[in-house]
């Protein structure tokens, strides 16, 4: 996952008053964003085979080479390498 959010934590021990609406994520937010992931992964995914050479566009970031390697490098069009 490109992002690791993290809850708001009270420090000063004072009562939050928060609503189940208005918490970071609702678990329907949750699903909405795993769909989004799963539409943007959709035939997005450049893969690189260093067995082989071979480069091809998938719709999974675990998919192997068909030389059978998996030494595959996955990259999401929709977002920079880190490097
Ligand atoms: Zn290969």
């Amino acid at each position: 996952m490109p992002c690791d959010h993290t809850r708001t934590v009270n420090h000063n021990g004072a009562a939050i008053v928060m609503s189940e609406q208005s918490q970071w994520f609702s678990e329907a937010e949750q699903r909405d964003w795993q769909w989004r992931l799963t539409v943007a992964n959709h035939n997005n995914i450049f893969c690189h085979c260093h067995a082989c050479g071979r480069e091809w566009i998938d719709s999974t970031d675990d998919a192997g080479c068909t030389c059978g390697s998996d030494r595959v490098e996955h990259i999401a069009c929709w977002q920079f390498p880190d490097d």
